[in-house]
């Protein structure tokens, strides 16, 4: 398990008696803190009193493979002075805890001595003044972690925490290049190492054909066997069935590609329908079903909505709803009645949905190619966000989209593909109006777990780009203003 660390700041000047009832309080509220539930592990470190040791804690995170983010919290004052060297060197996510040892003020007892051990109200505005002076990013966080929201704050910071290292590492396989003439779908793959960490490669398509080639009957007649415990199968795809050898063929391309992704360590990948080289199909079931085991996936070449999604499964694991690839499809413009429906060709991940699904064979119009099988459902109502990342040409820019998932207003049962229905805010014409003025991309991440927003907010703030969010109250004057105010601070922010 990864490794959160919990840095109490003190100094010197209050004496060892004192400085031992920090250290009991600290390691107290880092025990509280760890017993939680949190994805990570909150490791207490001794309390900091000087520069030096200060700067060696700082060094000592970035250098643990363990250690995905610092906690700070300055239980009595602690001049900030000692904290620049440090915060200078730090280059892992930080949290800015405003909490206090005690939730009670003792007002029949209090004296300074209480006073002097209990001071956070403003030994933390101390640390915050250099925080912002030095332009340290951190989210900051105040109250009791006797206060469940407290904890659920600092919860979804860690797996935005968790997320950012986990970028650190991430190999996405491009599985041919993007589709052709499509704007959106490009971007820098240097940049995208420089700013999100992770490595962007491409395989010609015909290595994964050779590794489907090499699946064995027995091996996948196997997993499609495990298809009929898992979903309602079309009878015509069963064993027996006259076109059984789709499915077949389709669970070949499930573990070829899953062997493929696992032997290059790649936890992302993306397929063109333009480039499938010898495939027989154009995978669907199986990119589905490999987006459910957690891996990201972008369509047509798209790497870059293939990292947000996988950068949201990361920040999911263990939270009820799903992450999935997403295309702004078609809409319905009754008044009153104004809703987006999303789908792809084929890709939609299983886990917006908890119900059972159908996996089904039927003609696809476009990649020339055999008929593909798919599993076709339709996404759980429930909030969530959609969340898109453009390349400017200069930076990046995520754009996010607070959105209610609903039930479609009638049955679609000509739509031979797993969709999602929703209503977007703060309302149809404001989001569609400030979507297409930041420029964000008709591929997204769909993402339905609790605190989707906030999730993808502590991620943006670590990784320093640009989130422009959609959501209730936004109007469309602000947002135009707030994206040409965004526009001069990214410029003057990136690196010169
Ligand atoms: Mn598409």
């Amino acid at each position: 398990m990864k490794q959160i660390w919990f840095l109490t700041g003190s100094q010197d000047l209050y004496g060892p008696e004192a400085l031992e009832e920090v250290a009991a309080n600290s390691q107290r509220l880092a025990a509280q803190l760890d017993s939680a539930g949190l994805p990570a592990e909150v490791v207490w470190q001794p309390v900091l009193k000087s520069k030096e040791a200060i700067r060696a804690a700082m060094l000592a995170a970035n250098a643990d493979p363990d250690c995905v983010g610092v906690i700070a919290w300055m239980h009595t004052f602690s001049p900030a002075k000692m904290w620049i060297a440090g915060l200078e060197a730090l280059q892992t996510p930080l949290l800015h805890l405003h909490t206090q040892a005690n939730d009670v003020l003792p007002w029949a007892t209090i004296d300074m001595d209480f006073m002097n051990l209990n001071q956070a109200a403003h030994g933390d505005r101390e640390f915050a003044a250099i925080e912002s002076r030095l332009g340290v990013a951190r989210k900051t966080v105040s109250g009791s972690l006797n206060n469940p929201a407290v904890v659920q704050r600092i919860d979804t910071w860690v797996r935005a925490a968790l997320a950012w290292d986990a970028g650190q590492h991430l190999n996405l396989v491009r599985f041919g290049d993007n589709m052709r003439n499509v704007a959106v779908t490009e971007g820098s793959k240097v940049e995208a190492e420089a700013v999100f960490g992770v490595s962007v490669n491409t395989w010609g398509v015909n290595d994964l054909v050779d590794a489907v080639s090499q699946v064995s009957d027995g091996e996948a007649e196997s997993l499609a066997a495990s298809y009929e415990d898992e979903y309602d199968v079309w009878p015509e795809l069963r064993r027996g069935g006259e076109r059984h050898d789709s499915l077949v063929y389709g669970a070949k391309q499930e573990i070829a590609m899953r062997a493929f992704l696992e032997d290059r360590n790649a936890h992302a990948f993306t397929t063109n329908f333009e480039d499938l080289g010898g495939l027989k199909q154009l995978p669907g079931l199986a990119v589905q079903r490999l987006t459910a085991t957690g891996y990201g996936f972008g369509a047509e070449g798209d790497w870059k909505t293939a990292v947000l999604v996988r950068l949201a499964k990361v920040m999911g694991e263990g939270l009820p709803g799903g992450a999935s690839l997403m295309e702004d499809y078609t809409y319905n413009l009754v008044p009153g009645a104004e809703k987006i429906l999303g789908a792809h060709m084929l890709e939609v991940c299983p886990s917006l949905s908890a119900g059972r699904k159908s996996l089904e064979i039927h003609p696809l119009g476009i990649g020339d190619r055999e008929d593909p099988v798919r599993l076709v459902f339709t996404a759980d109502p429930g909030p969530g966000v959609v969340i898109g990342l453009a390349d400017m040409g200069e930076r990046f820019r995520l754009t996010m989209n607070a959105v209610e998932v609903v039930a479609p207003d009638e049955p679609l049962p000509k739509l031979p593909v797993a969709r999602a229905v929703w209503e977007p805010a703060p309302d149809f014409y404001t989001s569609t109006e400030c979507w297409l003025t930041s420029g964000a991309p008709h591929h997204t991440c769909m993402f339905t777990v609790p605190g989707a927003a906030e999730l993808f907010t502590d991620y943006a703030r670590i990784a320093k780009v640009e989130l422009a969010r959609i959501e209730a109250g936004t109007t469309a004057a602000s947002f135009e203003r707030e994206l040409r105010w965004n526009a001069a601070y990214y410029r003057l922010a990136q690196r010169l």
